[in-house]
């Protein structure tokens, strides 16, 4: 993942139950999904007291990294006891991300026991449900949404825990992948059209759930299946015994609607999301990027190869797709690595006078002169989102003196902001808006030689369909928003303190 792009997944979700090692196995899950939000983590786990009889709920979570927010072990062994936790990984989309409250898990006491819940996604009509809410009473201690959530579920008047959770959530609308941890159960919960992923796992006997598979490999769990659109997972002891899951439904929309984002940048290569492999629809990108705009020509031997290179880490999979169908078209290309990646970089400190942005970017990237210098670049990236990261990587590559750069996108132009769990910037300070969607001017811009996004077409033609359900959000790039919107304008005014 680029870390200096302008868009950012906002959570990971991880969940477990029935493990002795839960919180050590939920931490290394959280490692893995880390890119998913850097801004705070936490752990919350159902420990039984047999002294007391009753279940206690210990958690610990802070801002920071996962490493950070964990780096006293006996927090995950003296604290966090339990064979069942839930975690998460914090990037913030609503709510203040600085305010310690909003940290997830999420935990409320009410009546019916402790409840603690991890979410990924945004709901969408908050401001309604919000204002209801408070209207009979309730008193919000965060200014998250998932906070809602909570309190739909405790104020339910269902008798049993699932039927409180599938009451909630039939009032919720919105994107959503939860975790949900209750004193002896745990429950995974995706929105009806399935945007954000949730996959369902086991552990020797235990069941886990996290957002991206990456998270199973890292504790040798085994992919089961996903956490189906509209569908709530109940993991407790029974379960445990039988194992077989129970399954409830809150109901499942026409049509899905995955978030194409996922395939694009947000989730991990090694990855599988919405029943595919991440890595096989990168490569895919690359290479309809690659029969929609092939690599320049050399004009004579003399001249050195057309050199493909990468971003990075978020292209260096769309960057083989692409490399590997222009070969195949006899092209004199090759695939070399220009831009290094520092993976050690921490707070940049600014001189007086230093564009912040543009230290950033030396931080994080520096070029090989060598593979540069007096050649044809072709550099394959994501997308471009504000622009002001793309421009100043491409003003890096020039100091190094290539013939020729040219960019090449394996996403159409983003126009429109994310409502659906991901942090975008304002619809005005996108570039493709600041242009007026001209890409002639988006190039001169950015310096470019020449410049291409993946058609929207082509985009869709790449991307998996493996039920006659499934289909995709492409907001961002349309402005067609799959999911009603209209709630958010209200939630707004609850945000008065972010
Ligand atoms: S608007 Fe874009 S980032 Fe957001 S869910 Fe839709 S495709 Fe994904």
């Amino acid at each position: 993942m680029n870390p200096l792009k302008s868009i950012h997944s906002n959570c990971g979700v991880f969940g477990i139950f029935g493990h002795p090692d839960a919180s050590v196995m939920t931490y290394y899950g959280l490692h893995a999904l880390q890119h998913r939000g850097q801004e705070a983590a936490g752990i919350a786990t159902s420990e039984f007291d047999p002294e007391k009889n009753r279940y206690r709920f210990n958690i610990h979570k802070d801002h920071g990294l996962v490493l950070s927010v964990f780096s006293d072990p006996k927090i995950l062994t003296d604290v966090l006891k339990g064979e069942s936790a839930i975690g998460h990984t914090r990037y913030s989309t609503t709510g203040s991300g600085d305010k310690r409250n909003n940290i997830q898990p999420l935990r409320v006491n009410f009546k019916g026991g402790h409840l603690a819940l991890s979410h990924n996604g945004n709901f969408t009509n908050t401001g309604i449900l919000r204002d209801r809410l408070e209207d009979e009473g309730t008193l919000f201690q965060t200014t998250t949404d998932s906070e809602l959530a909570l309190h739909l579920i405790a104020r339910s008047r269902e008798e049993h825990m699932v039927d409180k959770i599938l009451d909630a959530f039939r009032q919720i609308e919105g994107a959503y992948s939860i975790c949900i941890l209750t004193d002896d159960k745990l429950f995974a919960v995706r929105d009806p059209h399935g945007v954000r992923p949730l996959a369902f796992g086991k552990l020797e006997e235990s069941f886990v759930f996290a957002s991206e598979t990456c998270a199973f490999d890292i504790i040798s769990a085994d992919y089961i299946r996903d956490v189906e659109p509209g569908e709530v997972i109940m993991i407790d002891r029974s379960v445990l015994e039988s194992g077989k899951e129970e399954s409830f439904s809150i109901g499942q929309a026409e049509k899905f609607k995955h978030c194409i984002f996922e395939y694009i940048y947000f989730s991990r290569p090694d990855s599988m999301i919405f029943e595919e492999k991440v890595d096989k629809v990168r490569r895919k990108l690359g290479k309809s990027l690659a029969e929609e705009s092939p690599a320049p020509q050399r004009i004579s031997d003399d001249e050195k190869k057309v050199a493909v290179i990468n971003v990075p880490d978020s292209s260096n999979t769309a960057t083989l797709g692409y490399f590997n169908a222009t070969v195949k078209t006899n092209r004199d290309v090759k695939h070399e690595i220009g831009l290094i990646r520092s993976h050690y970089v921490g707070r940049t400190f600014i001189q007086p006078g230093q564009d912040k942005r543009k230290m950033k970017v030396k931080t994080k990237f520096n070029t090989v002169k060598g593979v540069i210098n007096n050649r044809k670049i072709v550099i394959i990236d994501d997308s471009i989102v504000r622009g002001t990261t793309s421009k100043l990587l491409v003003e890096l590559i020039n100091k190094a003196g290539p013939k020729e750069v040219h960019l090449k996108i394996t996403s159409p132009p983003v126009v429109a902001p994310c409502y659906y769990g991901m942090d975008f910037p304002s619809r005005e300070e996108l570039i493709a808006n600041q242009m007026k969607g001209d890409i002639d001017k988006i190039r001169d811009e950015l310096g470019l030689t020449s410049l291409h996004y993946l058609s929207f077409l082509s985009l869709l033609k790449s991307v998996p369909y493996k039920h006659s359900r499934t289909d995709y959000c492409t907001a961002c790039f349309s402005g067609n928003y799959p999911i009603n919107i209209e709630g958010l304008e209200k939630m707004n005014k609850h945000q008065f303190d972010d």
